[in-house]
């Protein structure tokens, strides 16, 4: 699937739930996910070892919950929020009928444009459409020309500056990425260590 045909499915969602997904906090999930069937449970993490699974997906045992959403909440906010969207995309996109399961981690939220296998590049689809989710193009233009600083980008749309700033990368913000230039430094170190 293309990037802005995955992107158009995504603005769909926003229709029907992604008002009240941006707004909600955390612990509201589970009415936002009635309507795509899937049942949000906590992740039971055994042991130190996995510690960066960030949650998991897999098909549920009956027709009223086809799809069962495994988060692990230790992690910040602003990464469950990513999770939770990333496993919605992986829904809409139907990827739980090429793989029978998926594991996150945080190598899996990786934005650049990898997609050298089927695994990669379903992560990669699921990353897109968390992104335009979360922060919806057309909000973002709307805040970029106000000249918002991008650590309030960051906490407006409530994600990770790095986030933004692959958002700030995929609408082609090059004058405002010039403007902060030292900022966009500082979080492709981070991105890269
Ligand atoms: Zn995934």
């Amino acid at each position: 699937m293309t990037e802005e045909a995955i992107r158009a499915k995504a603005r769909v969602f926003l229709k029907t739930e992604g008002a009240k997904f941006n707004k909600s906090p955390v612990d509201t999930y589970p009415d936002i996910l009635k309507t795509i069937g899937a049942e949000i449970l906590p992740l039971e993490v055994p042991s130190r070892k996995h510690l960066n699974i960030s949650g998991v997906l897999l098909k549920g045992d009956n027709d009223n919950c086809p799809y069962i959403i495994g988060i692990n909440y230790n992690k910040p906010d602003t990464h469950i929020r990513f999770t939770v969207a990333h496993e919605i995309g992986h829904i809409i996109l139907n990827h739980l009928n090429r793989v029978e399961i998926l594991f996150e981690t945080a190598s899996n939220f990786n934005l650049n444009n990898n997609k050298y296998n089927l695994l990669q590049r379903l992560e990669w689809e699921a990353n897109v459409f968390a992104a335009e989710v979360l922060v919806p193009t057309n909000k973002l233009k709307q805040l970029i020309v106000k000249n918002l600083p991008p650590w309030q980008l960051a906490e407006n749309f409530w994600v990770s500056q790095e986030v933004i700033f692959y958002r700030l990368l995929t609408i082609n913000a090059h004058d405002y990425l010039k403007e902060y230039s030292e900022w966009a430094q500082k979080i492709q170190n981070k991105k890269t260590s």
